[in-house]
């Protein structure tokens, strides 16, 4: 039988930005209160390593990455072949992910294991948009963040945009394994979950 909606499990990360701003608090208030349990948490100082193991490495990956942010340099008007040397998307895509590296081992990351209904969409929800400037007001990144690529990419940069979220069950299921490792994420009854019964 396929697992009960309510055991759908995500991973939640507040980047170097977030929790230099402190808003670790208000991120995990904002999870709390629509009701999804809170069953891991930590702060970590991540090693290159640990980074470069967390975000996808496939040629896929990299050559979307490098796609969008081509895309930016053609919607503002920026020459990627001046600025960057290159406008072939899988060696911008590697460009941009090191950046990302560099922004994500900048400083302490709070890990957060999250169970709930339809955690994984929740979660890119109550994110919003990739790009702050994008994000509607309401969100994490909409609220508390006003970066963009065309900023970003024009500093050589990571956009700064507070915390990482799961795309996939499948995704959030190797986040967890490879953030908490063999550390126990806890289960405990909310007094929510029953609220109806
Ligand atoms: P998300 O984090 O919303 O899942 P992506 O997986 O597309 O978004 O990208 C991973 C991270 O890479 C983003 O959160 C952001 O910090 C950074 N990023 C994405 N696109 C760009 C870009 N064009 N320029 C700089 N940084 C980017």
């Amino acid at each position: 039988m396929a697992k009960h909606p309510r055991a759908e499990l995500t991973f939640l990360m507040v980047k170097p930005d977030g929790v230099r701003r402190g808003l670790t608090g208000e991120i995990m208030r904002r999870v709390e209160q629509v009701g999804l349990k809170v069953i891991g948490l930590k702060m970590i100082r991540p090693t290159h390593k640990q980074v470069d193991d967390h975000y996808p490495k496939d040629k896929g990956w990299i050559r979307r990455l490098g796609e969008k942010t081509l895309a930016t340099y053609e919607k503002y008007g920026f020459d990627a072949a001046k600025e960057l040397g290159t406008t072939n998307p899988a060696k911008i895509g590697l460009m941009v992910r090191k950046w990302l590296l560099d922004f994500m081992t900048s400083g302490p990351v709070v890990a957060v294991a999250i169970k709930g209904i339809h955690a994984v969409a929740m979660i890119r929800k109550l994110a919003g948009n990739t790009m702050p400037s994008d994000a509607p007001l309401g969100t994490i990144r909409g609220d508390f963040s006003v970066d963009s690529a065309a900023a970003a990419n024009r500093e050589k940069r990571a956009v700064y945009n507070l915390v990482h979220a799961s795309e996939t069950e499948n995704e959030a299921r190797h986040e967890i394994a490879h953030w908490f490792g063999k550390e126990a994420v806890h289960d405990y009854h909310r007094t929510d979950d029953s609220v109806f019964e």
